[in-house]
């Protein structure tokens, strides 16, 4: 079977592993520092904050920014669950702006519609979360100044965008992909220009992995501080942040909030600065994939991926929509063939609100028509660091036989 994506383990991310388990410590500990260190260094963030996954920092970004039982939650619904599911965690409410055909990214159009008619019966937003789906850069420069207009807060669900960059003046234009990685008028996604919080997955299919793990930046110490008391029980040994108690009791630390165990282990953030080494190459070597997929499938009635020339892809995903042209094929057929010739081709996504859990909250099919018109057209194809050319080559015959 050729999946759709995988990770990439090499020998110095083994012995990266082996090195902490001689250690001292196993759970979080220096390595989970230096890792946070070195990915908001990257990023060009203040702070990093380290979890036990994506979905576990989307939640503690959530409560750090305070969302609670009174406030809405805003994000795309063209994403994984976990970007939704976080403000129910809270006990807040969730609601879905719809995507644009292109990027295929929260509309932000859609977006300054829906706040003028929240506006008017005073159901604004306390957070939006653009998703930056596929690693293509939402358009956070819009949304910020939406957010300063209307109030809200942003989080990035970046799950797919580590290694994505954006322009910086909105001025400069890539003349080719690869141009990017050098030029410097584009900024790493992760550094929070625009936004209050960002949250990265390094789910084994994401472009580096821990295994299980995700990382929040941002630029707000009050948000930092917060987040990683969230993480760890809501305790905190800070003599400064502790309330008064008898100077003959022992308090060397203090629960003040209700937090969770949502640390990342030193082993997992040992894996993980050994791929962020690598994390440019990843890159482009999935940017070379995706030429040839350009290449080999421009003939055939589907759409291919879009690329901004004013952002640089992580290309986390190869999205290609099939009803989009005038297909012979559907693409429930296009699906079975594909499974049937052992390569497991994936949706990304189906909209979060039309699952079953989601339909019972009230939602109802329909409420998104490009999210929804997209669900019946797009396919992931096998995009990964490690695919092999002639696993490339197969993936290109098939789609070409289908359509023949
Ligand atoms: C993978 C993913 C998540 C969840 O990441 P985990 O690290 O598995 O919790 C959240 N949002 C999006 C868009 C994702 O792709």
């Amino acid at each position: 079977m050729i999946p759709y994506g995988r990770q990439d383990i090499s020998q110095s991310d083994i012995d990266a592993v082996i090195e902490i388990l001689k250690s001292d410590f196993l759970t979080q500990g220096p390595t989970v520092e230096k890792f946070e260190n070195s990915v908001a260094t990257y990023c060009g963030a203040r702070h990093g904050i380290a979890t036990n996954s994506a979905t576990s920092a989307l939640h503690i970004a959530c409560l750090a920014l305070g969302l609670g039982p009174k406030d809405i939650l805003w994000t795309s619904p063209t994403t994984f669950v976990a970007s939704a599911n976080c403000a129910l965690y809270c006990g807040a409410s969730i609601d879905f702006v719809d995507i644009d055909l292109q990027s295929h990214n929260m509309c932000v159009k859609k977006l300054e519609h829906k706040l003028i008619e929240a506006e008017k019966t005073g159901n604004l937003p306390k957070i939006v979360m653009p998703v930056h789906l596929t690693g293509q850069p939402s358009d956070m420069a819009a949304i910020k100044v939406l957010a300063d207009r209307y109030n809200f807060k942003i989080i990035e669900d970046a799950s797919h965008a580590i290694g994505a960059k954006y322009c910086s003046d909105n001025t400069t234009v890539m003349q080719s992909n690869s141009d990017s990685a050098s030029n410097e008028n584009f900024l790493p996604i992760g550094n929070c220009q625009y936004s209050d919080i960002c949250v990265f997955s390094f789910h084994p299919v994401k472009i580096i992995t821990t295994g299980e793990g995700g990382l929040a930046t941002t630029n707000d110490n009050t948000l930092a501080e917060r987040m990683q008391r969230f993480r760890s029980h809501g305790v905190t040994s800070n003599p400064s942040d502790m309330f008064e108690r008898p100077n003959d009791e022992i308090w060397n630390y203090q629960q003040t909030l209700l937090g969770y165990n949502y640390r990342m282990t030193d082993i997992q953030a040992a894996l993980g600065i050994s791929q962020l080494g690598r994390l440019s190459k990843f890159v482009q070597r999935r940017h070379l994939i995706a030429d040839v997929y350009n290449e080999g499938l421009k003939d055939l009635p589907i759409a291919l991926p879009w690329q901004s020339n004013q952002s640089y892809s992580s290309y986390h995903l190869y999205v290609i929509k099939i009803n989009e042209l005038d297909s012979p094929k559907t693409q429930r057929e296009v699906y079975d063939i594909l499974q049937s010739n052992n390569i497991n081709v994936n949706l990304h996504y189906i909209p979060v609100y039309r699952q079953p859990y989601y339909e019972k909250l009230g939602f109802k099919q329909g409420y998104c028509s490009n999210a929804e018109r997209y669900h019946k057209s797009a396919l992931s194809i096998p995009m990964f660091p490690k695919l092999e050319k002639i696993q490339q080559t197969k993936v290109i015959e098939i789609l070409h036989e289908i359509f023949s």
